[in-house]
């Protein structure tokens, strides 16, 4: 059997593929063309099209992340390999630490004591009931409801979305367009977790931001594409106009890195981190790149990407 894999330091997952799997020949993608061509599984994060176009015989994909949106969009994806992607596979406690950070720095008024602290002014702000401060998830997925569950036990009142009904203890569960904008009519910060696709594409624009209570904040860490930009701004206001929204924590962003002369660099309110949130665990990734290969030769069917709903 004969595994290539494609991502950043490669030649770690490729010892560690290679310990777990003894009978396999794992190769990085940087191997001879000849002896890189006729693997049986890609194991890709950010793969160049070549590598996905020269092979002939690829029993699976598998995608060394949660999005897949790259791989998707990668020119020549062969169309009849199944795919498979991670789940949480250690993400969503990363995750979810990420979005509690990012609550709490609302919730507790740190932007508010970073504003203050550049005036020197001494003025502390009242802490409100943690049940005042319902939060959203936008996206109920593998790592997405791992979060909700988290700022659940963490004692705040939590509102998830997805796409098809769901039942997540602690967490009040929504679907569809007036789902959401139940949600957004009620949550004091909103959490993106949603993959990229034509449907989620622009999902906060200008209409669904001004849904929010006055004063909300928005932290994603799912995927640039999903909230417009410029309507953040907007919302976001500057120091002369406030306007509607209070913050933001972001991680993604439509183009990256983001561009340095891009405003959100500039802004007050803005959080800004480089796609960190929640990098892949390698340990917890190979366990699961592991069973995904047994699971493909054994013939089990697995739970794999749908190219058409884009996640
Ligand atoms: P999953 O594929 O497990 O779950 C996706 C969730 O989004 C599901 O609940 C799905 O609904 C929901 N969804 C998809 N499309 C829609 C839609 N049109 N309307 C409503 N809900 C929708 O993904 P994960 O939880 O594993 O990851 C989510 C995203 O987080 C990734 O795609 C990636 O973009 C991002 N991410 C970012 C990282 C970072 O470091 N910044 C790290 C890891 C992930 P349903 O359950 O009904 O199918």
């Amino acid at each position: 059997m004969k595994i290539v894999v494609h991502i950043d330091d490669a030649a770690q997952w490729q010892t560690a593929l290679a310990e777990a799997l003894p009978q396999a020949t794992v190769l990085t993608s940087d191997a001879p063309e000849n002896e890189r061509q006729n693997a049986d599984y890609l194991a890709v994060w950010k793969a160049p099209a070549h590598l996905l176009n020269e092979q002939i015989q690829l029993k699976g994909i598998i995608n060394l992340g949660a999005g897949v949106d790259y791989l998707l969009k990668t020119p020549g994806l062969p169309s009849d390999v199944p795919i498979v992607k991670l789940r949480d596979a250690g993400m969503g406690e990363l995750m979810a630490d990420y979005v509690l950070y990012g609550v709490l720095h609302f919730y507790r008024s740190m932007d508010r004591y970073a504003s203050q602290q550049q005036r020197a002014s001494w003025q502390p702000h009242a802490v409100p009931e943690k049940a005042q401060w319902p939060v959203g998830v936008l996206g109920l997925g593998a790592i997405g409801s791992f979060v909700a569950t988290s700022l659940s036990q963490a004692g705040f009142p939590v509102v998830g979305w997805s796409r098809s009904p769901k039942q997540i203890d602690g967490v009040r569960c929504l679907h569809g367009e007036q789902g959401l904008d139940e949600l957004l009519r009620q949550v004091q910060s909103v959490v993106t977790i949603l993959p990229d696709t034509a449907a989620t594409k622009g999902i906060l624009n200008a209409e669904q931001l001004a849904k929010l209570p006055k004063g909300a904040s928005v932290i994603n860490p799912g995927r640039g594409s999903l909230i417009d930009e410029q309507a953040l701004l907007d919302a976001l206001g500057d120091a002369k106009h406030p306007g509607h929204l209070r913050g933001a924590l972001l991680d993604v962003f439509c183009e990256e890195p983001l561009p340095a002369n891009h405003p959100l660099w500039q802004h007050p309110s803005v959080i800004i981190t480089p796609h960190m949130a929640a990098p892949t665990p390698l340990n917890d990734a190979i366990d699961q790149v592991v069973s995904y290969i047994k699971a493909f030769e054994a013939g089990e069917s697995l739970a794999t990407v749908s190219p058409e709903a884009g996640y």
